[in-house]
């Protein structure tokens, strides 16, 4: 059996949800704030772009912290 994850295509999240039940086609991720209809499905995919994501805010030193 094959489940079906979505993640965010901004952050690789998979924290990540419709907007709402009458608009299905449009995600949020509630952990970037991305909102679209693109998502990624492939958790390898994912785990790069999260890679890159946490590696762009340490950059960018915003004082974003999601892990203790
Ligand atoms: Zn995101």
């Amino acid at each position: 059996m094959k489940i079906s994850v979505k993640f965010c295509p901004n952050c690789g999240s998979m924290n990540i949800k419709w907007v709402n039940p009458q608009m299905w086609s449009i995600w949020r991720c509630w952990d970037c704030g991305y909102q679209g209809a693109v998502v990624v499905e492939d958790k390898e995919i994912a785990d790069e772009i999260r890679k890159y994501y946490l590696k762009r805010i340490e950059n960018e030193g915003n004082g974003f912290s999601e892990d203790k």
